[in-house]
Order: C-alpha cells, then structure tokens, then sequence
C-alpha cells in the first residue's frame, strides 16, 4: 500500500487514468496537475493547477511518457492550459521525491541533473518496453492498413532496427505475410534476423536496399531515413517512423519527393490506452513502493 504518499500526475494521455486508478487503489494521494477536462472523479485524487501545487510535500512526480516537450512543457490531452515544468520547482521537493517518466530529453535531463532527485526512465526497462512494443506493433499495422491500398500479407516490408519495438514489428509483420527485410548494424542482431527467417541487411546498405519496399517502418532514433535514402524509394512507399521525436526521417525531402512518410508517437496510448496504461501502472506502483520504503527508513 501507498498510504500517506503524495504522489503528482502532471499531464498525460488516456494512460494516466489506468495509473491514478491503481494509484489511488493502494491509497495514495494524489495531485492531479492538467486534468480540468477530466469528467470521471477519483477518491483520494485531487485536480490542481501546477501553481499551486505544493512540491514540498510531493513523494513522486509522475510525468507522461514523453517526459516534456523540449522547451519544457508537459502534454496533457485533459486540459487546453498550458504547464511547464520549471527548475525551481523540482528544487523545493523533498531529497527523496522520484520523478518518472518514459523517456528523457536535454531539457528534462538538465533539471533532473541540476536538482539531483532520482529520475526513473520506465521505457529503458526492457519489460517495459517489451510489452509496451505489442499496442506499439497494433497501431503500427493499424496505420499500415489505412494508409495504404494493398494487403499487408505480401507486401514488401522493410524494418529499421532491431530493439524492443523492431523485432516486435519485424516478427508480426512477418507472421501476417509480409515479405520482412531488418536492417541493422551489429552481428548479432544480423544473427538474430537470420535465425527469424527474415532478410538481413547492413543499414550502411540501406540505400541499396529500399527499391522495392512498400511499407518502410523505422524504429532508430536517429537520421536513418535520409535523403539519399527516400530518393531511391519507389514513390508510393509508405514510412512509418516510430522513433521518439523529431524521428529518424528526412521530412521535408520526402515530402518535396511525394513519398508518404508519417511519424507516429504514443501509439500505445492511441490504440490500447487502457493495456498501455495498465503495463506502465503495474511497474509505477512496485517502483513508489521501493519510495515510499525508502522514505520510512529516511524518517
Ligand atoms: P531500443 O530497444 O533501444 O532499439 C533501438 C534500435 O535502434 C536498436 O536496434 C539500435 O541498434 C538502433 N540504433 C540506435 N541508434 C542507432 C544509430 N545511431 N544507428 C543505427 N542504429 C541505431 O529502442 P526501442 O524500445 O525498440 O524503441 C525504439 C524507438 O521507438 C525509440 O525511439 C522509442 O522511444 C520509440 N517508441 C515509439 C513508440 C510509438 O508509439 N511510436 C512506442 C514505443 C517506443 P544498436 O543496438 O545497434 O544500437
């Protein structure tokens, strides 16, 4: 149980609810920062405004996924106000308040280094990203459907990296027919690619290897999906680009080219909030538990 924690959940999608639900089920308090538009209530939960929320008392900070956008605010879909998460806020917590969130950026990471509070990456956990790569998998072959006008089963399928999110692309898309090419940089991963039944390609090859590729799905989060790259795609490919934002693909040039190219964050919290949200609330509720013993053994 988590009596007596006092626990902030700023901003968030759909998979928030899942976590203040379970949250408020082992007893803790909860502030509610951006969520004015939210209809349902919650007992032992309480809508604030990040102003006046009071940091000092605050155990845990629970941000999105996404942690902030880079300028520092944080994304709500319950609220059209604006939050921002500010250094001297973090500042007044108490030492042993842990902030989470899925990922991190230059501006979090700048608060969280200058502040010295705990910080929990829930997605560098590999169970978490593993089972948070399966609604990842079902809203990548939901846009595949709409967005083109031929099957997925026997279409060409090209998969850039091979983590948590591609092999779990890569094996789907394979066992609905398609025809899967991984592209990867190290051995092993060419090794594993093999050992699927997949076609494996160095990406120093990329450009050599897209030609007849129908649905290109990228999952590196760096700029994989260049120029020279798009220029050798046949026009009518499809890019979904699942890496975090800005994504791994030259925008701009596959646009100037005509080539689709879409990228697609927090599909999990579109296509699955309540799964989504339920994987992130099960690991969030072990880890304040590890908080709040800590906190016991502090006093
Ligand atoms: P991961 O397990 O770390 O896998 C990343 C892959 O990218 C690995 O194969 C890695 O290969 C490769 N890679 C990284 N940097 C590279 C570089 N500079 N050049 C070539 N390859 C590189 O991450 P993940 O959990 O699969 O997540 C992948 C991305 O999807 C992340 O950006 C994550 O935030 C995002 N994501 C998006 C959604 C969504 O809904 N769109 C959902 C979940 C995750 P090496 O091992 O060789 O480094």
């Amino acid at each position: 149980m988590l009596t007596d924690m006092q626990i902030a959940i700023i901003g968030g999608d759909a998979r928030q609810l899942e976590v203040v639900r379970k949250l408020t089920e082992l007893d803790a308090k909860l502030s509610l920062v951006g969520f004015e538009q939210l209809d349902h209530a919650f007992t032992g939960a309480s809508k604030e405004k990040i102003e006046d929320l009071d940091f000092s008392q605050l155990d845990a900070i629970i941000l999105p996924v996404a942690g902030t956008t880079a300028d520092g605010h944080v994304d709500t879909i319950f609220s059209n106000e604006k939050i921002k998460l500010l250094e001297e806020m973090v500042e007044k917590t108490p030492q042993h308040c842990t902030i989470f969130s899925g990922i991190t950026n230059p501006y979090l990471q700048n608060i969280i280094d200058n502040t010295k509070r705990r910080h929990v990456l829930l997605f560098s956990r590999d169970d978490v990203a593993i089972y948070n790569s399966i609604p990842t998998v079902e809203g990548t072959i939901m846009m595949a459907i709409q967005h083109t006008d031929i099957t997925i089963h026997g279409s060409n399928v090209t998969v850039l990296g091979l983590g948590r999110v591609g092999m779990s692309v890569a094996r789907t898309f394979h066992l609905l027919g398609a025809k899967v090419k991984v592209g990867a940089r190290k051995p092993e991963h060419i090794a594993r690619v093999t050992e699927m039944g997949l076609t494996p390609f160095h990406l120093d090859d990329l450009a050599n290897m897209v030609s007849d590729t129908d649905i290109l799905i990228n999952t590196i989060p760096h700029l994989v999906v260049t120029a020279k790259v798009i220029a050798k795609l046949p026009v009518n490919t499809l890019i979904i680009d699942l890496a975090s934002k800005p994504g791994g693909t030259d925008f701009r040039y596959a646009e100037k080219r005509g080539v689709k190219a879409l990228l697609a964050p927090s599909l999990p919290g579109i296509v699955a909030p309540k799964t989504a949200g339920a994987i992130l609330a099960n690991v969030l509720s072990q880890l304040l538990e590890e908080v709040y013993e800590n906190r016991k053994e502090q006093s």
